[in-house]
């Protein structure tokens, strides 16, 4: 791993959105853009939290397995330091299988990482009865470093100037075998990785494996562990440092106990307990010298365990292991090896980076709040879906850039209704549009029909009529051919009325415009239609501008045939409206009835040729037929609300011809 590599990254493909490694990021360096879950490196601790949540194994870690391998290939002797924690990932095998292991895969040493634990604590230990009036935060654990120099910059000071027991371990074995030995870390720790590539370390370390990478080495070597000769670690020899991975580990080693009520020293392990010790520690109500964090519940909990062995039986592995190897080796050899360094220098720098969230001002927070649907306190549900804990963090969140609006579960589920009540009525709408195609598709290639039959028609008609006429003129009067002449002529004229009102439905004649007056052609079209006594008539003008540019016989010829229509719908009486109504645009003229209606079923047909619901010889059904064709001619249209059923209110029908007021791309 490189600087300023990211130490996780996330395979989308696996991403689920599910917000779990939003909530359970300590430092919340989990941003959500265009629905996926990125770690943010420069806001990432490295705690591996995010890795162990992931049900879908969506978070990848760095590699190191590579750097290992050149390592071991190279002309440089290579030191494995082990971490203490290796006894609760190897379960199954005794520590001398994990060390011939090590050793078959080339580790020229192999050492344990206890041993710089113990250089560690001894340091602690110092530096506490030192400077007794000062207060300590222990840098033991590389994630709760980054988060203090991170999160809480202030505190900077306060972090023990010493190194990682890695750090300590790799210094002492260079110091002992020469600057050439390269040192490979393996432990349960991801955050190892950023820490060996750290200012000031790097070159101390050369790079971090976790046990689940030693594992798949191992794997991809072909060395099968168990099958390994048993072989010792390499010296130094740790002592109780050993006990370090489990929580109080390191003050226990040190011989600082943990004691609550001398105020000396707390210990606080997992995420939660880590940040409110923090907290409390900075905000003075935690009054200790020496505050020890861990960010996992101990080192035996790191993201790079492949255990699933619940805590305590790890716990029990580690003691266990402590407990069979501390007569190991004589306490004079201890007390030689530790005087052998017991002026290494172990010290660590630290510096305050600065990554917390830029606060919105109070007028932007309402703006985001108010974006999450969220405008009165009750709003504010704090449900926690999100990832954060109140619905205030997660504005911020937003405001940073870190989060989205879409995360909050309460606010994207209106949302979301609100979009399927909006298809809803777009699909409704849709769906009548598509009616109306089908019924104006139906309708055009009924018009080409009907033109080529008319015209067809029309010629062989006219010639019958001519000699019709012809024989009756010469037909003696009296003559009993006369009658039945006068019949031909009177049902070929029918014919010829049907066939021109057939042209005009196929819209084959012309539209010829003239500026017309519309009331006046209200007038006129309704003297043409009988009402009988029951049915009132009456006329509405609301047109502001009442000229426009029509084909004046053929408008009146619409509005006769609906008014025919509208009359013959009311055997029982009733009234019909005529309403003119417009705008600068077009003109809009309304045929109200409270007649029978027209049946639903019915209603797409009406418009068709030769449609009538009335008896032989009263209906043609080409009313409509031609008035659409009209309609259509002055590229206006007919819309037709009809009501058949009592049941649902008076019955009755209107329609509605709207029609521009001239001819489109000309003046009006
Ligand atoms: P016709 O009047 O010769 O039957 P139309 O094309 O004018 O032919 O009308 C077609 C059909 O539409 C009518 O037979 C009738 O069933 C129905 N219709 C038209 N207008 C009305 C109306 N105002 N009220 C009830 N039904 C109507
Ligand atoms: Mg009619």
């Amino acid at each position: 791993m490189d600087i300023g590599q990211q130490l996780v990254a996330t395979i989308p493909e696996r991403c689920r959105l599910c917000y779990t490694c939003v909530r359970d990021c300590p430092a919340k360096a989990i941003r959500i853009t265009g629905g996926q879950a990125e770690v943010v490196a420069e806001r990432c601790i490295g705690c591996g939290n995010c890795v162990k949540v992931c049900r879908r194994n969506a978070k990848q870690v760095a590699g190191s397995i590579d750097d290992v391998r050149r390592l071991l290939a190279g002309p440089r002797p290579v030191a494995a330091a082990v971490a203490p924690s290796f006894p609760a990932e190897f379960l199954e095998l005794t520590h001398g299988r994990v060390v011939g292991a090590l050793r078959a895969l080339g580790f020229d040493l192999v050492c344990e990482v206890a041993f710089g634990a113990d250089l560690v604590a001894r340091r602690y230990a110092e530096l506490i009865s030192r400077h007794p009036g000062r207060r300590y935060i222990a840098t033991t654990c590389p994630a709760i470093v980054s988060y203090v120099e991170k999160f809480e910059p202030e505190l900077v000071p306060n972090l023990a100037p010493v190194v990682s027991p890695m750090v300590a371990t790799a210094r002492a074995l260079r110091r002992r075998h020469g600057d050439d030995l390269a040192v490979v870390f393996i432990g349960p720790c991801i955050a190892k990785k950023v820490e060996a590539v750290r200012e000031g370390i790097a070159g101390d370390v050369e790079a971090a494996l976790t046990f689940t990478e030693l594992r798949r080495y191992l794997a991809e070597a072909g060395i099968e562990p168990s099958q390994c000769e048993p072989s010792d670690f390499d010296g130094p020899a740790p002592g109780l440092g050993a006990l370090f991975p489990i929580s109080r580990g390191l003050l226990q080693a040190a011989g600082l106990t943990e004691d609550l009520l001398s105020n000396e020293v707390v210990a606080g392990t997992g995420p939660d307990t880590f940040m409110e010790a923090i907290d409390e520690f900075r905000d003075g109500v935690l009054d200790v010298q020496l505050l020890e964090l861990l960010s996992c519940k101990g080192c035996i909990m790191g993201a790079g365990m492949t255990t699933t062995a619940p805590l305590f039986r790890r716990r029990t592995a580690v003691s266990s292991y402590v407990r069979e190897r501390l007569w190991v080796p004589s306490g004079e050899r201890r007390r030689a090896e530790l005087e052998e360094f017991a002026h290494l220098d172990l010290m660590a720098v630290y510096a305050p980076h600065d990554t917390r969230m830029s606060q919105p001002s109070p007028r932007e927070l309402v703006a985001i709040m108010e974006r999450l649907g969220k405008f009165a306190p009750e709003d504010e549900l704090d449900c926690g879906a999100c990832g954060y804990r109140t619905c205030r963090e997660h504005a911020v969140a937003i405001h940073t850039g870190m989060a989205e609006n879409e995360m909050c579960l309460p606010h994207t589920i209106e949302r979301l209704k609100e979009s399927l009540d909006e298809i809803n009525v777009s699909h409704r709408e849709l769906a009548s549009t598509q009616q109306a195609l089908i019924n104006a598709e139906k309708l055009a290639s009924m018009g080409q029909l009907s033109a080529g039959i008319a015209h067809e028609v029309n010629n062989p008609l006219g010639v019958v009529l001519l000699y019709a006429n012809m024989l009756l003129d010469e037909a003696p009067p009296g003559s009993p051919l006369r009658e039945d002449l006068q019949m031909i002529v009177e049902q070929a004229d029918r014919c010829k009325k049907v066939v021109g009102g057939l042209l005009n439905f196929a819209r084959k004649s012309k539209v010829v415009r003239r500026r017309i007056h519309v009331p006046e052609l209200v007038d006129r079209a309704l003297k043409a239609v009988i009402a009988p006594p029951g049915v009132e008539v009456s006329v509405e003008l609301r047109l502001d501008d009442p000229y426009a540019e029509l084909d004046g016989d053929q408008i009146i010829q619409v509005l006769t045939n609906l008014a025919v229509n509208a009359v013959e719908a009311m055997p029982n009486g009733g009234r019909l409206r005529v309403v003119t109504e417009g705008d600068a645009e077009r003109i809009t003229l309304r045929v109200v009835d409270t007649g029978t209606g027209i049946p639903r079923d019915i209603v797409k047909k009406i418009f068709e040729p030769l449609f009538t619901t009335k008896q032989i010889g009263k209906g043609t059904g080409l009313g409509l037929a031609v008035s659409y064709g009209i309609v259509k001619m002055h590229q206006g249209q007919v819309q037709v609300f009809s009501n058949a059923d009592p049941r649902e209110g008076p019955t009755g029908t209107t329609f509605v011809v709207t029609l521009p007021r001239a001819a489109k791309g000309e003046p009006a």
